[in-house]
């Protein structure tokens, strides 16, 4: 899994802007468990650099993309991250290796509930989750370092962009759901001024009870 998604870089590399990314991203893709995170009867394919559905109509994202979102947002080790989409919890895993504390927010129950249970017995022990529309972001832990949002968003929700603190990394999926996004970076300056840019184009399912709060 590693080498495709080394190789992967390669061909996407005018695209992000590098050759490589963080040996810390790498080193927490290589020894997180992610056949922990597939249904059983894709445990074959857990290793491929490739989504699969994880029912619901969701799916666990491509290693390639979770280490790429990863690496974007160039975490500290005492950063307070929010990710939006739980989905599996594999990605929240990844995230949890790298920083303080993720704060995560599923919008379906079942899985919520699922990848709660699946993280607390890996043994993931700086995560909490929550069941709700992550469309509001979690006010009672912001501001946050950096902000994940793993499923695709028509505009960048203006909740998050207020929850991110000044120095801070947002990384979305902006574009048509069903169609394909480009995923964004946007980075919050000390004075509060965005810089918005687009890395890659990428194809996500879609963020579910979007509301009307464009930055
Ligand atoms: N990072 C996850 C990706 C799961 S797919 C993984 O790799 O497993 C995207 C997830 O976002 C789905 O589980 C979907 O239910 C969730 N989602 C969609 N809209 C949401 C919203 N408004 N708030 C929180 N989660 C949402």
């Amino acid at each position: 899994m590693l080498d495709d998604i080394e190789r992967e870089v390669q061909y996407t590399r005018k695209m992000i802007g590098k050759n490589a990314f963080d040996p810390r991203v790498m080193a927490v893709m290589s020894k997180t468990p992610r056949h922990e995170f597939v249904p059983k009867s894709y445990l074959d394919a857990a290793f491929d650099n490739g989504p699969l559905p994880i029912g619901h109509g969701q799916t666990i994202s491509q290693p390639y993309i979770v280490a790429l979102m990863t690496d974007m947002l160039e975490l500290e080790a005492d950063d307070i991250v929010l990710e939006i989409g739980t989905g599996s919890g594999y990605q929240t895993a990844i995230l949890s290796q790298l920083c303080k504390k993720v704060y995560t927010i599923e919008y379906i129950p079942a899985l919520a509930d699922a990848a709660r249970a699946r993280l607390q017995n890996l043994g993931y022990d700086n995560i909490e989750s929550i069941t709700g529309n992550g469309y509001d972001g979690w006010p009672e832990h912001a501001p946050y370092d950096a902000i994940i949002v793993t499923a695709a968003a028509s505009h960048i929700p203006k909740p998050l962009i207020d929850q991110l603190k000044p120095g801070g990394r947002l990384v979305i999926p902006v574009g048509r759901p069903h169609l394909y996004q480009e995923l964004m970076l946007v980075e919050k300056d000390d004075e509060g001024e965005l810089n918005i840019r687009d890395v890659l184009g990428v194809a996500f399912v879609p963020l579910q009870g979007e509301r009307d709060e464009h930055v």
